[in-house]
């Protein structure tokens, strides 16, 4: 089973995706911290989305789209995969058909969960991740034990460059010029299913990943 997730920056897609995938046994595979792994081991590719990443735009479709060829090719692949942050455009999603085609899969379901973008910018200000293992924080809602310092494996906590309030304003529009087409695109093929989170909703992120696992568990599809 695939599962991609849409959702904008911050909407808690992430929080979703692990929880999914790990109730599910399908792989996590989340291209932003593929590209900060990349970027942290100082590979050609990591160099060459920094440029991006730092901006809070898109890293070009073809190296994007080579490194999660690559990556749905690796051994733990083999129930499927939730797949968190790609695609982000319309050649993403359609290249991802063609690559899960050649695997005899295809996407069974968008999950697009919607949140209002003036709750998520100051969710984003208010985050921070660890250098170590990639854990996500959120200095009022979900603090660390002890401040600065990662609870699962004890790493740095740090504010990513593009958690920074400018940064997130363009990540968000950025988001909006590019949301639409997938959602389109997902719903033309009746796979799009959205469910709101956040505090107008008076949900979180993790209770829509619940609610869509128990779904599937009773033979959803
Ligand atoms: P977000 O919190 O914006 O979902 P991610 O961690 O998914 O952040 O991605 C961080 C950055 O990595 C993005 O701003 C973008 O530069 C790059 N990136 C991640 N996924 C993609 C993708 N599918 N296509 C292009 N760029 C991407």
């Amino acid at each position: 089973m695939y599962i991609v997730l849409l959702g904008a920056p911050g909407s808690g897609k992430g929080t979703a995706g692990k929880v999914i995938a790990e109730d599910l046994n399908l792989a996590h595979i989340s291209t932003g911290d593929l590209f900060r792994e990349n970027l942290k081991n100082e590979t050609p590719l990591g160099l060459e989305a920094k440029q991006y990443m730092d901006k809070g735009e898109l890293v070009p479709d073809d190296v994007t789209i080579r490194m999660l060829k690559s990556r749905l090719g690796e051994s733990d692949v083999v129930n499927g995969a939730v797949l968190d942050g790609f695609p982000r455009t319309g050649v993403q999603a359609k290249s991802l058909d063609v690559m899960l085609n050649e695997m005899g899969a295809k996407v069974d379901m968008a999950l697009n969960i919607d949140v209002p973008f003036d709750e998520i910018v100051e969710r984003i200000a208010n985050r921070r991740s660890c250098r170590g293992c990639s854990e996500i924080y959120n200095v009022v809602f979900n603090p660390p034990k002890q401040e600065g310092i990662c609870d699962k494996c004890g790493g740095e906590l740090y504010q990513r460059e593009d958690q920074k309030p400018e940064v997130v304003q363009n990540r968000l529009e950025v988001y909006k010029n590019s949301s639409a087409e997938l959602i389109n695109y997902y719903d033309a093929k009746h796979v799009l299913r959205t469910e709101k989170a956040g505090d107008k909703a008076g949900r979180t992120s993790y209770d829509v990943a619940e609610k869509i696992e128990k779904e599937i568990k009773n033979g959803w599809n």
